[in-house]
Parts: C-alpha cells; structure tokens; sequence
C-alpha cells in the first residue's frame, strides 16, 4: 500500500558557513547554520519518508547533541531512512519537495540537487522532484534570515 508523508525544515542563514542544498554546495555570501552540514532540503526530505513509514523524525535518529553528526553530509540522513524503507521491504514511489529560498538563485542547481537526491535514497532521480521558490520578501524568509524546506514522500510498504 501506499502511505504518503511530509516533512518540514528550516535553518537561519549566516556568514561563515558553506551554503549545502540537496547536496550541492553553493556559492553564496552565507550558509545556513546547524549541528550537521544544515542542508534543509534534505532534512525536509528525510522527515518526509520516516514520516511515510511512521517512525520517529530524523532529531530522533540524528540528534544535534550527537558529536557523531557535527558538520556530517546530510546525504547520511538519507541513505539511513532509505535503509529503514528497506527494512519494510518498501519501496520510495516518488519524493516532491520545495525550498523557500529568497537569494541565491537555485533554478540553475536543481538538476544536480535531484541526482544526488535520487543517489542518497537509491531511487531514480526522475522520481524526485525539486522545486524552488522565493517568499516575496515577506517575513523571515523574505528578509533572506533563513530558508524553509518542505517535502512529501510516496512509499509503498
Ligand atoms: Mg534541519
């Protein structure tokens, strides 16, 4: 059967840390902060699918008190939900994700974004779909302070 889940994320931007999205590392003035390498896609993506299976969310199984994961690749993440969809003898069907991004501009990163998406899940990056869009410099992630990540998965178990 198919059970579908969402996933939610967000990190404030600041100097001196690298910019990592889905993976990719891109150049800009600030990074997003956070225990591991903060790459809010896929935290959001990875929420996603531990939701779709209904287990515990990715702070449960990676949590930001943890030495082990200060500054680790987030592709980690999910190489190790992908493994629990394994565990059920499931199958990720499809991913769908958004970032709420004001600047940089990321239409230009996303192709690379959804293959190493597709490789850390071990699922055909055809099925992974990434999108990006501005918050009309309303709120927050208007004022570019951070970005938001929101995702849902398919998984058939
Ligand atoms: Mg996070």
């Amino acid at each position: 059967m198919i059970h579908v889940g969402i996933g939610y994320d967000v990190h404030q931007l600041v100097a001196g840390r690298k910019l990592i999205l889905g993976g990719v590392e891109i150049p800009h003035s600030r990074g997003l902060d956070g225990h591991s390498d903060a790459d809010v896609l896929m935290h959001a993506i990875c929420d996603a699918v531990l939701g779709a299976l209904g287990e515990e969310d990715i702070g449960h199984f990676f949590p930001n008190t943890d030495p082990r994961w200060k500054g680790a690749a987030s592709r980690i993440f999910l190489e190790e939900a992908a493994r629990h969809v394994a565990m059920r003898g499931g199958r990720i069907v499809n991913i769908d994700a958004t970032l709420v991004a004001q600047e940089p501009k990321i239409y230009g990163h996303i192709a690379a974004m959804k293959e190493n998406l597709g490789k850390a899940l071990g699922m055909d990056s055809k099925a992974v779909g990434v999108k990006a869009t501005t918050n009309e410099r309303m709120g927050f992630l208007g004022r570019a302070e951070g970005m938001a990540a929101m995702a849902v998965a398919a998984v058939d178990w």
